[in-house]
């Protein structure tokens, strides 16, 4: 396979709608399967800087397609930390006990036991330790972004935490 930069921009080639999307990984590695045919390769894709990339493929079996790199900024870190969470309205002694089961730069799952009344873009307080032998618990805000009742909250930060989020960079003051 030959990958190389895609020259047109995005989402005006005729086969944009055949794109695939891969997640570069930590190791700033992707690979990247031909459908037609079903070879994979690894590419190390280091070298690309920015946040995301749409490259052309060209398969050994003559398929060429499109790939979308994104480079991950938030790396999923799986974990097992008691926690409690609670709505911003609730009292704290009325919190109630999860545990983290991933955390990222960027948000928290949380594993839950109860149905509890929870719908998109709710703010939920979670208070945990981040690390086992931190001294203290630390709050957090995060904003519901999915929820499997009984089962599992994720959310997003949207506080920022002054001892665990260093100050943002000017260059990625702009979301995307
Ligand atoms: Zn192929």
């Amino acid at each position: 396979m030959i990958l190389t930069p895609e020259r047109q921009t995005a989402d005006q080639s005729s086969i944009g709608s055949k794109r695939q999307k891969y997640f570069v990984s930590r190791k700033e590695m992707v690979t990247i399967r031909c459908r037609t045919c079903g070879r994979m390769e690894t590419f190390p894709v280091a070298e690309l800087q920015g946040k995301r990339h749409v490259m052309r493929v060209e398969c050994a079996c003559a398929q060429t397609f499109e790939v979308a790199l994104e480079f991950r900024q938030d790396y999923r870190k799986k974990t097992e930390i008691d926690a409690s969470f609670r709505a911003l309205s609730t009292p704290r002694a009325r919190a109630r006990q999860c545990v983290i089961a991933d955390h990222s730069e960027g948000g928290l799952m949380l594993r839950i036991t109860d149905e509890v009344p929870i719908k998109q873009n709710d703010r939920l307080i979670v208070c945990y330790r981040p690390d086992s032998d931190a001294p203290h618990e630390i709050e957090r805000i995060i904003s519901v972004r999915h929820h499997d009742r009984g089962n599992r909250i994720g959310g997003a930060f949207i506080d920022i935490h002054p001892q665990t989020q260093p100050a943002i960079p000017a260059t990625n003051a702009v979301l995307h």
